[in-house]
């Protein structure tokens, strides 16, 4: 544990207010079942503030959110973080617009990743809310979502995020029987993306059962 806090304390409070208001709504959604998931956003260039490991997302407090660096350590807390935590502050240590990261495990997701594990990725093509994406102005193109093998060695899956990174312009991806990672400049735009993601795999999984795809 680092002792030597160096971020600003109202910062922290800031981000853990916003981050408890918008995960208590995600998870009356449904989309955090059994304390599964995690939330971070950026408090400056160094530290990120995150949820900490396996408090339930529907009752969370701000006392719940902690501080780690860059690498994923803890600062200044006794707080334990998430397991999963080197995935989100690979996001922030990529890009410095990237301000806020949500993972999720709802059924949607979950699903969806099952059903295209196999390929690798689901493409969504031709739908109006493809503009929810940061720089996409018209529904007429298409995105691939990648779906990675489910891992517990998070060295070995954040590697193969990394690569994706530097693919081009991307806003979340799926982990096979697991959920969703979802990230924009701020709160307001990663939750449009996420919201985004949720829909439009629901539309994918009902064109499916519906045999038109
Ligand atoms: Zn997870």
């Amino acid at each position: 544990m680092n002792n030597h806090a160096s971020f600003s304390p109202s910062a922290l409070a800031e981000k853990a207010s916003e981050i408890v208001s918008n995960v208590r709504e995600l998870s009356a959604l449904g989309w955090t079942p059994a304390t599964s998931s995690n939330f971070s956003m950026r408090l400056d260039s160094r530290h990120v503030a995150i949820t900490s490991s396996g408090k339930d997302k529907g009752r969370l407090k701000s006392e719940d959110i902690m501080v780690v660096d860059l690498e994923g350590h803890a600062v200044a807390t006794s707080l334990k973080p998430s397991a999963e935590t080197l995935l989100h502050t690979q996001l922030y240590k990529h890009s410095p617009g990237i301000g806020c990261v949500l993972h999720t495990h709802s059924r949607v997701q979950t699903v969806a990743s099952r059903l295209y594990a196999k390929a690798g990725k689901i493409r969504l093509e031709g739908y109006e809310l493809l503009k929810a994406f940061r720089g996409n102005e018209t529904h007429e193109t298409a995105i691939d979502v990648p779906v990675f093998p489910n891992s517990q060695d998070m060295i070995s899956l954040a590697g193969k995020v990394q690569r994706l990174l530097y693919s081009g312009p991307i806003w979340g991806y799926l982990i096979d029987g697991h959920g969703l990672y979802a990230w924009g400049q701020d709160m307001a735009e990663a939750r449009r993306h996420l919201e985004a993601f949720e829909f439009l795999f629901a539309c994918e999984l009902d064109l499916r059962r519906l045999g038109a795809n």
